[in-house]
């Protein structure tokens, strides 16, 4: 029979971390994990969902996930919530407020959650559901979000419902927040090496993914992956293209598929094309594909993610795992993936002129390039990989039963 459980990871991490995998999981057969996300598709959350449920099922969780209604007067109002917690001065009317705990209440009376032993709710969307179920099983918030200067109105009107959660989970020490009495886990994102957006592609099959769209291979690539979101930076990138263009050939590809939970993609990805028509080489691509964003990554001569707030930036270990120097700021999740000199550079957001320095410097320094991938890589395998994120949740799961 065709190996399709966790055994597939042996040859990447080694028999002893499958191990402690099984024995941690063995106090926790038969489980009832039910993750509460707010979109399928799109972002880092849904993609580490769709590889971490089938793992936790395959060692004797019994792992669901269900989502909350997709409505987008709600979307709107979370994103807002969203926009709140990176520090964005957001006026949030009662009105508002109202949608995103109706819709909660509405979620909470009519779904599957009261047959769960452990609930994990993700991120500010389906937040409130807490507060309208009776007090029966464990239940932790996974919040995903940069949490460095969250804008206190929003954050005073937020705490009361995180206070209920038994744990609360970040994805850096840097969010931990001295005004949150709550228990709290750090547990950083990871990617699944042996998923689409990671596994490895033959060079016929990366030549023949950008053949398909188009981009050309004779310069040196440079690209960012980042939904079209303020936060990422999109037009800042555009800036440091222009003043790498002045310097060195190459060209640029931003990739950002549109997740249904972030109204706000359309209109900044107008806003993106029509400054990208000034510019030679610019190749625009809102399509969802896993293949075409790996083929992007190791097909990059540098990866850029110019975000002003990130809660980890998955994308950054995507590149790293692929051997591919990535150029970064210096915020959020993103140092503890890009370590100076060793996996990566960093600069601060918005120093336009630095990145692009940090960049130009990278496409003439081959040698550099090299060591920067290699360390990267291995920095990855070692931290960033879905079987440690497994471990991780399932000594969250002992600890917040008292299984520890
Ligand atoms: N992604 C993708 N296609 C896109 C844009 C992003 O597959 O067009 C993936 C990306 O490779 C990464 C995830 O979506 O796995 C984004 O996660 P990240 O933590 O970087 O950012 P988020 O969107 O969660 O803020």
């Amino acid at each position: 029979m065709e190996q399709s459980g966790i055994e597939r990871y042996v040859p990447i991490v080694g028999e002893k971390a499958i191990v402690e995998i099984f024995q941690l999981a063995r106090p926790l057969y038969g489980l009832r994990v039910l993750e509460v996300s707010s979109t399928f598709h799109g972002g880092g959350v849904a993609g580490m969902l769709h590889s971490l449920i089938p793992l936790l099922n395959d060692v004797g969780i019994n792992a669901d996930w269900s989502l909350l209604y997709a409505e987008p007067a709600l979307f709107r109002v979370t994103k807002k919530i969203h926009n709140a917690l990176q520090g964005e001065p957001v006026d949030l009317s009662e009105r508002e407020f109202k949608v995103y705990l109706d819709v909660n209440e509405l979620f909470a009376r009519y779904s599957p959650i009261s047959s769960h032993d452990l609930l994990v709710v993700h991120d500010p969307q389906p937040l409130p559901l807490i507060r309208f179920r009776p007090r029966e099983v464990p239940w932790i918030w996974r919040c995903h979000i940069d949490l460095s200067t969250p804008h206190p109105p929003v954050w005073d009107r937020l705490k009361p419902y995180i206070l209920r959660y038994d744990a609360v989970v970040i994805s850096s020490e840097t969010f931990a927040k001295p005004d949150l009495p709550s228990e709290t886990h750090i547990i950083p994102p990871a990617l699944d090496p042996l998923s689409e957006l990671n596994r490895e592609l033959s060079p016929d099959t990366i030549a023949q993914k950008l053949r398909e769209y188009e981009i050309p291979g004779d310069k040196p690539l440079l690209v960012q992956v980042s939904r079209f979101d303020k936060w990422k930076d999109p037009l800042g990138v555009l800036q440091v293209y222009a003043l790498v263009r002045k310097e060195v050939e190459c060209s640029l590809v931003l990739v950002g598929n549109m997740a249904t939970d972030d109204p706000e993609g359309p209109e900044i990805f107008l806003r993106v094309q029509e400054r990208a028509k000034s510019l030679p080489d610019v190749h625009l691509i809102t399509t969802s594909d896993g293949l075409l964003v790996n083929a992007l990554q190791r097909a990059a001569a540098v990866v850029l993610q110019l975000s002003l707030r990130e809660g980890f930036g998955l994308t950054i270990s995507e590149a790293l795992w692929k051997g591919t120097p990535v150029v970064a700021t210096r915020v959020g999740g993103i140092p503890l993936q890009v370590i100076p000199e060793q996996t990566g550079l960093l600069v601060d957001p918005q120093d336009y002129p630095a990145a692009a320095a940090a960049v130009i410097r990278l496409l003439r320094d081959h040698d550099l390039r090299t060591r920067l991938g290699i360390q990267g890589r291995e920095h990855v395998r070692q931290n960033f990989l879905i079987t440690r994120l497994l471990r991780d949740r399932l000594r969250l799961f002992r600890a917040v039963l008292g299984k520890g």
